[in-house]
């Protein structure tokens, strides 16, 4: 398990219940919208409003904490923020699944091909998973 408050604190942000909380859903799921989000933490607080969810949201989000996975179609995703990767989404099951790509490799290519320098990658395929398929 991560340690919530230093990661918050790393990040410049105060170590708040609500936002360990948050950041331990998001650990267990991994990718995870907004409304699941709500209706997993409301569990642990009660009181609290989806206004207060999405300003913690923003404020890690600001400070790089979290990333969002922008998917045509269906909900953003949120997940705590890692190495560069790719998603993998599924159209059947609507399920996210990480796909590592070579990001250091890619930008020495893209590097010497155009001097481009890359910075972050928000690269999403989508498909159908292994188990719609059913096979
Ligand atoms: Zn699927
Ligand atoms: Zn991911």
């Amino acid at each position: 398990m991560m340690n919530y408050e230093n990661i918050l604190r790393e990040h410049n942000l105060k170590a708040t219940n609500q936002r360990v909380g948050i950041l331990s859903i998001m650990e267990q799921k991994g990718h995870i919208s907004i409304e699941d989000l709500y209706s997993k933490i409301k569990l642990d607080f009660p009181s609290i409003s989806l206004a207060t969810l999405y300003k913690n949201m923003h404020a890690m989000l600001k400070n790089e904490l979290l990333t969002e996975i922008k998917v045509e179609n269906s909900k953003t995703h949120f997940e705590i923020a890692s190495n560069n990767h790719a998603h993998l989404y599924c159209e059947k099951c609507r399920e996210l699944v990480d796909l590592d790509i070579e990001f250091k490799k890619l930008n020495n290519e893209i590097l010497k091909d155009s001097g481009f320098l890359l910075n972050k990658t928000n690269l999403t395929f989508s498909g159908i998973c292994i188990a719609c398929q059913g096979v």
